[in-house]
């Protein structure tokens, strides 16, 4: 970190300042240019607090050298993350499509979809039990009875399963019964629920908030790593943007973006991205082709009649088309790599 002083600062200032600074246990540098003063801080500065440096009257600016996240950084850590899903690896080469229903409808729908995904060569089974809708009056989610039903799916396919955490009170229902508990986009910056799924043991599926930068996502999965779990996979699943035609605009520079700046895995989905069934295999091609770990796309066997994002669900026989056009693309990327 660097702090700049104000042209004139008198030395006898500049050095308190710099004595603060050493006896939080950092090294302090201090060049005197033509006028004005720098503080070079040497340490772990990730908990100090800019803006409160800032408020000393005789600081002119604050900069960070180095980003503020430590344990997601590729800089500290530069082999690649691989997250292990209950046997199932995701990151460092290994690439895993999810699929499954937006919500869990009833045991016959989720089982039903769980075989023909995992025939077409899906290793994992999503499906949302609590669901966070726009509209209060929009179906909820089945709650705890939908993770149970899950877990039959899981019992006849052998497939782990991925499902939404929406509040922290579910934190002991999740470790017992998902493998991938996913934090949803509009929970990413919920930091008491961040807090809580970094103690559980279970890998977390941390999606990008609808409006969040890149920094602002690895920090929230920094959270969950300073709390003591380390295994996260990031899902870029779009942003808001101007354009309405699509749900969200899906930012596939996110893979390479993310590959630079962190070792975690980076999944897409390209279902919430697109908002409509006929653009999720474009969108699922182009990004297996840009090399993210992993992909999550809804599939329902009733898309019309489906509880929530029917519009955007894949029909079990068109999922299974999607994915042979993404293997023959993850061949090719081997070829590459
Ligand atoms: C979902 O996966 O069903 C979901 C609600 O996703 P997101 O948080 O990305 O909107
Ligand atoms: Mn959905």
């Amino acid at each position: 970190m660097v702090v700049i002083m104000k042209p004139g600062t008198q030395k006898q200032d500049i050095e308190a300042l710099a004595q603060k600074f050493e006896s939080q246990g950092l090294r302090v540098g201090i060049t005197n240019g033509v006028g004005c003063s720098i503080l070079g801080l040497v340490g772990d500065t990730t908990a100090l607090d800019m803006d409160k440096i800032a408020i000393d009257p005789h600081v002119e600016r604050v900069m960070r050298v180095q980003e503020p996240y430590k344990k997601a950084n590729r800089k500290f850590h530069p082999e690649d993350t691989v997250v292990d899903v209950n046997g199932v690896k995701v990151g460092g080469g290994n690439f895993a499509v999810i699929a499954g229903p937006c919500s869990v409808e009833s045991a016959e729908q989720v089982t039903g979809i769980a075989r023909d995904v995992k025939a077409s060569g899906a290793k994992m089974l999503r499906g949302g039990a609590f669901k966070p809708r726009t509209s209060p009056y929009s179906f909820q989610g089945m709650g705890e009875e939908g993770l149970d039903l899950l877990l039959e799916a899981k019992k006849a396919t052998g497939l782990p399963i991925v499902s939404e955490i929406m509040a922290p009170r579910y934190a002991e229902v999740f470790e017992e019964k998902v493998d991938l508990v996913q934090v949803g986009a509009r929970n990413m910056q919920n930091f008491d629920l961040l807090k809580e799924v970094g103690k559980l043991s279970k890998p977390i599926l941390l999606k990008r908030g609808l409006a969040n930068t890149y920094e602002e996502w690895i920090m929230s999965a920094e959270y969950i790593m300073a709390a003591g779990n380390e295994n996260v996979i990031l899902c870029e699943r779009g942003i808001r943007t101007f354009e309405t035609y699509t749900r969200n605009t899906l930012d596939l520079s996110a893979i390479p973006a993310i590959r630079k700046m962190s070792h975690l895995p980076i999944i897409v989905d390209p279902s919430h991205a697109a908002g409509m069934y006929w653009m999720v295999e474009p969108l699922a091609i182009a990004a297996t082709a840009i090399g993210c770990d992993g992909l999550i796309i809804e599939v329902h066997n009733d898309p019309p009649h489906a509880k929530c994002d029917g519009q955007q669900s894949l029909t079990p026989e068109h999922f299974d088309q999607v994915m042979k056009k993404v293997e023959s693309l993850r061949a090719w990327r081997n070829t590459m790599d």
